[in-house]
């Protein structure tokens, strides 16, 4: 089932500017609405929604989140394989792919991985549907997992540049 809208909706437009498939249509300070057609059931919309106006796919209320606790798309560098295909198809163009931290390739894994621009993902979960190998996740912003990804993939791109900087100046 789509996620939809109910009438206490103020049409803010939050959830229209968001979406990234357009399934969300309406004229400003009108109840919007969601065409099934179109909704992934991702899940964007119901956490920038000011009124708790929108519907999940059990029919739970969504509960607007802050900016820091929203969900976002993490890569796990080690099982990435850069096969690009999050790239290709994130909505937003948030990913890119870039040459992988050293120690990666030196242990024969990928040559280049994905990078996600976090302050444009919306958490849309197309790319972690489409990675074949289960090496993207949407995690919110404050779970632990998140939290521990993170500190991970920075460990692996500080070595690096340490050591491109130690390079340098030899
Ligand atoms: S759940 Fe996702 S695809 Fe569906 S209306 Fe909301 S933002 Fe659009
Ligand atoms: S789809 Fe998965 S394996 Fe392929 S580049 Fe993206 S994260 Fe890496
Ligand atoms: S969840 Fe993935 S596909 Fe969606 S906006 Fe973020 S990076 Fe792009």
């Amino acid at each position: 089932m789509p996620y939809t809208i109910i009438d206490t909706c103020t049409g803010c437009t939050a959830c229209e500017r968001r979406c990234p498939t357009r399934a969300i249509h309406g004229v400003k300070k009108d109840m919007f609405y969601i065409d099934p057609e179109l909704c992934i059931d991702c899940g964007a919309c119901g956490v920038v929604c000011p009124d708790e106006s929108i519907l999940d796919t059990f029919g739970r209320l969504c509960l607007q989140l802050t900016s820091t606790q929203r969900p976002k798309a993490y890569v796990e560098l080690e099982k990435c394989t850069g096969c690009i295909y999050c790239a290709n198809t994130c909505p937003f163009n948030c990913i890119t792919m870039k040459k992988a931290p050293s120690v990666l390739e030196g242990l024969g894994l990928a040559k280049t991985v994905a990078v996600i621009e976090t302050s444009k993902c919306t958490g849309c979960t197309v790319c972690e549907i489409d990675c074949p190998y289960d090496a993207i996740h949407i995690w919110r912003q404050d779970d632990p997992r998140a939290l521990e990804n993170k500190i991970h993939n920075k460990q692996l791109w500080d070595d690096d540049s340490l050591q491109s900087n130690d390079e340098e100046s030899a």
